[in-house]
């Protein structure tokens, strides 16, 4: 049995790979069938999902169910509200771009808001053990910790497309991974130190996640594209959106003239 990613104890619970309570908001309770079948693409096969516990939406066991369950229920939860505080504000905050922890949280939100970053911190790492990356030290630490050092940086998006082609979407990109670039070696033994650099040295990441019109980017090792909002470390009470489309202007012309969609919001 694989062990837990965060204890090492056996691995015997399946954390969900779409977060059921994304697919029980947009979606519904299930069976997903007749006018309210669901389809998961997945590298660009269609996959017909019956329900928010479909064994398509959950990853292989990789934490213990101690760890999925109580330890990381408060991170869950602060998802959840962050989640439902969107979609209850969006006009307010497709209108003004930013929101304030402390709306969103109350006078908790300092502890709230990071149990959010360490949230998303589970959800990448889980990503990373499917994908056969190790996870880096100081993510699984920091989940235990109230002030931490990190790697990975956060930024948050809002999808620029019509609302028809974003709005009742819940998603993932794809996870870049590549090896630090190490200078040419020029004798045997820088060849040797360039190797257990190489070994030694974190790789970098780079994800998103998206849940209809706000997409989540994660950045590990690696400088944040500034067009995607604010760098986030839990260390603000603020996010700032940036911006971004998945269809050019061109695509997205072409498309609105071909099916008369209503780009209004
Ligand atoms: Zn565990």
């Amino acid at each position: 049995m694989a062990k837990c990613w965060i204890c090492g104890l056996p691995a015997n619970s399946a954390e969900h790979r779409t977060k059921k309570s994304d697919l029980v908001t947009l979606y519904g309770p299930g069976p997903y069938k007749g006018n309210n079948a669901l389809l998961l693409i997945k590298s660009g096969e269609k996959i017909p999902i019956q329900g928010p516990n479909s064994k398509y939406v959950k990853y292989d066991k990789i934490l213990c169910y101690k760890c999925n369950n109580q330890f990381t229920q408060p991170f869950d939860k602060a998802y959840e509200n962050f989640i439902s505080y969107i979609r209850d504000n969006k006009s307010l905050i497709l209108n003004k771009r930013f929101i304030d922890f402390q709306d969103v949280y109350g006078d908790e939100f300092e502890v709230c808001q990071r149990n959010l970053f360490k949230y998303f911190v589970k959800s990448f790492c889980c990503r990373l053990i499917d994908a056969n990356y190790p996870v880096p030290k100081d993510l699984k630490v920091l989940l235990f910790r109230k002030s931490f050092l990190t790697r990975l940086r956060i930024n948050f998006s809002i999808n620029d497309d019509p609302p028809v082609l974003r709005d009742l979407v819940v998603g993932k990109g794809n996870l870049w991974a590549r090896p630090q670039k190490n200078p040419p070696p020029d004798s045997r033994w820088s060849k040797a130190f360039e190797w257990i650099k190489a070994i030694t040295r974190p790789p970098i990441y780079e994800w998103s996640e998206f849940f209809e019109w706000i997409t989540v980017w994660y950045w590990y090792n690696t400088v944040p594209d500034g067009r995607l909002g604010s760098v986030w470390i839990a260390n603000s009470q603020f996010i700032y959106f940036g911006s971004h489309t998945v269809l050019s202007i061109e695509e997205r012309e072409k498309l609105i003239e071909k099916s008369n969609i209503d780009v209004s919001e």
